[in-house]
């Protein structure tokens, strides 16, 4: 979609949003929405992700499914049992049973383990009915929805977050979900641009607005930022001129 300058919107906060899209869609590039997984395997996987690395998370899903053949067996397999093949996750204790729930959910719903059914439903619906389950918060929910069924849902993760309250997309103290409907009346109500948007947030959170520390020199955000401002004063010709136009590094999942 078009941008207008900062200056035509009526919300400062809705022109940073915008602005921030903006610019890293050229920063990072414009990516397609694919599914990176199945939905069953987004949603059990996010929920085994929790303050756990991906190595981890990949490992702990791999020995679920070797011990156990398939989300039949896992939901019937002793709970002690399932917590030590995902023994790599931060909470095993805690997340086996929830995934056990979850399971008996959907096939209590769809009759199989599928969230297929999903795709029908009004996203509204669909996320009152997964963040009704164990473990699913807003994040977990929205990226299922977002990533694998195109609803127009913007998931805030960690990162996502912390961008959002340094430029002053948010204010500093919306929490991460109430960012979720925040963000979400900030930007176009499109998958696709919700799915970039997140994308980019979520890289320029790793590779530079880093919790301590942020690379500010480094950020294309700069000219907006309050967390800048704050800092370092009005971006002037200079440092704008050395700002990288372009991501040359690599990109993570
Ligand atoms: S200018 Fe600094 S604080 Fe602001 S978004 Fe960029 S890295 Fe983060």
């Amino acid at each position: 979609m078009p941008i207008a300058p900062l200056a035509t919107y009526d919300s400062p906060s809705a022109a940073k949003a915008l602005a921030d899209h903006a610019i890293l869609n050229e920063f990072y590039g414009l990516l397609p929405r694919e599914p990176r997984r199945t939905p069953m395997r987004e949603l059990i996987s996010t929920v085994l992700s929790h303050r756990t690395t991906h190595d981890d998370e990949e490992l702990a899903y791999d020995r679920m499914l070797e011990a156990f053949g398939d989300w039949a067996g896992v939901e019937a397999a002793p709970t002690t049992a399932l917590a030590h093949a995902i023994r790599t996750t931060r909470w095993p204790d805690t997340q086996a049973p929830r995934i056990q729930e979850i399971l008996r959910r959907i096939k209590a719903e769809a009759g199989d383990y599928t969230l297929d059914f999903l795709a029908d439903w009004p996203t509204n619906k669909a996320l009152a009915w997964l963040t009704d389950m164990p473990g699913i918060g807003l994040k977990t929910a929205s990226l299922v929805l977002l990533f694998n069924f195109r609803k127009p849902l913007l998931p805030v993760d960690t990162h996502v977050h912390r961008v959002a309250q340094r430029v002053g997309m948010i204010g500093p103290k919306v929490s991460a979900d109430k960012a979720h409907t925040v963000l979400l009346a900030l930007l176009p109500a499109d998958a696709e641009a919700l799915f970039n948007f997140h994308k980019h947030n979520y890289w320029l959170g790793q590779h530079i607005c880093f919790f301590t520390k942020p690379n500010c020199p480094a950020c294309p955000l700069k000219s907006f930022c309050n967390y800048y401002l704050e800092h370092y004063g009005p971006a002037d010709a200079a440092a704008l001129a050395a700002t990288p136009k372009k991501w040359e590094g690599k990109k993570q999942h």
